[in-house]
């Protein structure tokens, strides 16, 4: 049989085994030997699924306790040397102590991994850093797998993308080469000497905009790695690297990879691959939750099998990391919508399906085909994929402008909002106390009726306008007891949207998320904050800000159908919030924010394709925003991100306030808006709320006056970075205390 693989398995397990045993571990309430057990059983099972479902290999190395980059760094020995550990001695306890930080030092950097949802650990490394003494982790797994009997394929950050991601303070990363090589040679001869075939190398830097100092690198690095194990699989993923055909083609290594599903058309450049080596076809998309169109896939696979030969592999696009685990969990879900969702151990059965129908025909497996087809013309058919009402909304778009200039409308809306120079506000969300929690839960389980659970959340709204008015805050806002998460809110009342029940996907260490599935086109049935909203004004003269989820962060964050361009369905997610703009402008709402945090993370990996991305991104925020009247302010936050490459889209998005999080790099991410090059307003966030630390006064007044040398005062407003749901109360009001104090104080001056 053709040989079959996946470039990964989602290590959390089905029921979040690992988060759990993790956190108790973390807790002392779990041993060492207790963790260790977990992580065994769950490989172990992950393993025979794989096999089960007629995998060649099973993937060994995709497993971590915290996080499969830091592992890496550790089993070369590279650990920050600012900790002290000894790497080849190197606890669990220490391990986490890396990830999370100790009371000394804080934890490695944490970014995210190419335009995934999943956070990785960057590597530190200086001039002095050496690369030796790691733990024998990898090799004990190995070990574990073939003792169990399975063929392993282990897997590992190649080098050049572990330099490329690390943090190297003062040297040039590839000066470290002539040291981590080694440590790599090293490892690649253990892993050959227990018996290990295949190493797979990830490269997936070489989808990004590699400069020639990069890409010369690779040639006589592999060379040197190709000579201490004879069977590389380099895969490269997330994007397409046909401008690198010829350099591919011309390593040493047995086999390379290719992601078909996002760069389908790259397959092109590769139409002379040797014979004699492999070429490795990511065909089953590791980044979605959709079945594969397995007779489209089989066209695809057919003439290159009958090109390659078994010297064709095939298996997921990338690791089945970024998708959940297992459908046959989810019992709630419409069957209908079940037809089109494929997640991580359906994919594998479906990697099976195609190899056996490539190499013995596709009349051998005609049930399983049939099946697919079935299945699949069900779910295409279904009429909510294509809502009429729907598709001449996107025939006839709305205006997109506010009808008039933002200069214009701050005059409207100084007169309406009546505000201080220096407005004071929040970024929306309050404490999710224990007790809202418990609400939330009693009402999901069908204990607290609907109408007890509103009058639960109108108390908490009434809490928190209490709280703000006697803090003394300008715009208030209503603090979003009633969601449990900002993008499932929304995705909960959409329709076109479904969320799951056990559809968890590993965000970075313990911490899980369930990202909704974009399925149908999009509308809004009924409106969906507008009550509370109402409620919260109603309890104020002060002003109350509406809050909304924006629709790219609404798209960025959620399982997108594959059928239609991204861009289409934010602009059918916009739609759906302009009608809900327009109906909070109705009932009175002066200030209404639409929230973007994951504007910039939406960016593609190619500069190339910024532009279309950034075009679409902000018609589809002014779309959401345009339904409201020009004396109605419209707001929108954006959380930690760069700006200095995306100004002028930021600023075309023609927001009147934006509020960014700024406290924790001391205000520089304000360059990128200073020397009063942003024309509308902005509240640079003047204090962390990632921290329970209650920053004093005087620390905030510097940042503000920091701010000044950049915004005119006219144009600046005060809050805290980000929303305060994860914070305690207690703090929570001391920090805001010390914000209107400084606020206070700087006004004085001016
Ligand atoms: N309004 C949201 C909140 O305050 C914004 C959260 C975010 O930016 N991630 O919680
Ligand atoms: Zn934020």
């Amino acid at each position: 049989m053709l040989t079959t693989h996946t470039l990964g398995f989602p290590r959390i397990g089905s029921q979040r085994e690992l988060k759990f045993a993790v956190e108790q571990f973390w807790r002392g309430e779990l041993d060492e030997a207790g963790l260790n057990a977990t992580g065994r059983e769950l490989r172990l099972r992950h393993w025979q699924w794989q096999h089960a479902a007629g995998l060649r290999f099973v993937a060994v190395g995709d497993f971590s306790y915290y996080d499969q980059i830091l592992d890496t760094t550790v089993l070369l020995g590279a650990i920050p040397k600012r900790f002290g550990f000894d790497a080849a001695q190197l606890s669990r306890s220490q391990y986490f102590e890396l990830a999370r930080g100790n009371a000394a030092q804080p934890a490695c950097e944490m970014t995210k991994w190419f335009d995934t949802n999943y956070h990785f650990l960057k590597p530190e490394f200086d001039h002095d850093t050496r690369f030796d003494g790691g733990p024998q982790w990898l090799l004990d797994e190995l070990q574990e797998a073939t003792q169990a009997g399975f063929q392993a394929k282990v897997q590992l950050v190649g080098p050049l993308t572990l330099l490329k991601l690390a943090r190297v303070q003062g040297i040039d990363a590839l000066s470290l080469l002539p040291r981590l090589l080694p440590a790599y040679v090293r490892l690649l001869r253990q892993l050959a000497a227990e018996g290990c075939n295949w190493v797979q190398l990830d490269e997936p830097i070489l989808g990004l905009d590699l400069d020639s100092h990069w890409l010369n690198a690779y040639a006589p690095v592999y060379r040197e790695l190709a000579e201490a194990h004879p069977g590389i699989l380099l895969t490269t993923y997330f994007s397409g690297v046909a401008e690198h055909a010829e350099l591919l083609k011309s390593l040493p290594v047995a086999g390379l990879h290719l992601d078909a599903v996002r760069a389908p058309q790259q397959l092109g450049a590769f139409g002379d691959w040797h014979a004699g080596k492999v070429l490795s076809v990511g065909i089953v998309d590791g980044r979605n939750v959709w079945k594969t169109d397995l007779d489209a896939a089989l066209d695809k696979l057919t003439p290159l099998y009958h090109r390659l030969g078994d010297n064709l592999w095939i298996g997921s696009s990338c690791s089945l990391l970024h998708v959940p685990v297992d459908l046959d969990q989810e019992t709630r879900l419409a069957e209908e919508i079940k037809d089109g969702l494929s997640f991580a151990r359906q994919k594998l059965a479906e990697l099976a399906t195609l190899s056996r129908a490539l190499c013995l025909g596709r009349s051998v497996c005609f049930q399983a085909l049939e099946q697919n087809r079935a299945a699949l013309t069900r779910y295409r058919t279904l009429p909510a994929r294509n809502d009429a009402a729907v598709a001449r909304r996107l025939a006839n778009l709305p205006e997109i402008e506010r009808g008039l200039s933002y200069g214009e409308r701050a005059l409207l809306q100084r007169e309406r909002l009546k505000l201080p120079l220096l407005p004071t506000t929040t970024i929306g969300s309050f404490p999710q106390t224990n007790a809202i929690r418990a609400q939330r839960g009693a009402y999901k389980r069908g204990e607290l009726s609907q109408a007890d659970y509103t009058r639960a959340m109108q108390a908490e709204i009434a809490h928190a306008v209490s709280r703000q008015e006697a803090l003394g805050l300008d715009v208030l806002v209503h603090g979003e007891a009633e969601r449990s998460d900002m993008v499932d809110y929304f995705a909960e009342q959409l329709a076109g949207v479904a969320v799951c029940q056990h559809g968890w996907v590993q965000s970075y260490g313990s911490r899980c998320v369930k990202p909704p599935m974009i399925w149908g086109d999009v509308s809004r049935p009924v409106a969906m904050t507008v009550e509370w909203t109402r409620y919260a004004q109603s309890l104020t003269s002060l002003p109350m800000k509406g809050m909304l989820t924006g629709p790219v962060t609404l798209v960025q964050w959620a399982f997108v159908r594959d059928d239609k361009p991204r861009a289409e369905v934010a602009y059918q997610m916009a739609l759906a919030l302009r009608d809900e703009v327009a109906e909070l402008d109705a009932a009175g709402i002066a200030a209404i924010q639409i929230d973007e945090p994951a504007f910039r993370e939406g960016l593609p990996l190619k500069r190339a394709d910024w532009p279309a991305y950034l075009d679409w991104a902000v018609t589809a925020f002014k779309l959401s925003a345009a339904g409201s009247r020009p004396e109605t302010q419209v707001h929108t936050h954006m959380c930690y991100s760069e700006f200095e490459d995306i100004l002028p889209a930021i600023a075309a998005m023609d927001a009147d306030v934006i509020t960014i999080e700024t406290s924790r790099s001391a205000m520089t991410l304000l360059d990128a808006f200073g020397d009063f090059r942003y024309p509308n307003e902005i509240g640079p966030g003047v204090y962390d709320i990632h921290s329970p630390r209650v920053p004093p006064v005087t620390e905030m007044t510097t940042l503000l006056e920091k701010a000044l040398k950049v915004i005119p005062a006219e144009r600046l407003w005060v809050n805290p970075d980000c929303g305060l749901k994860t914070r305690a109360w207690p703090e929570t009001e001391a920090a805001l205390i010390n914000m209107l104090a400084a606020t206070r104080q700087l006004r004085q001056r001016l």
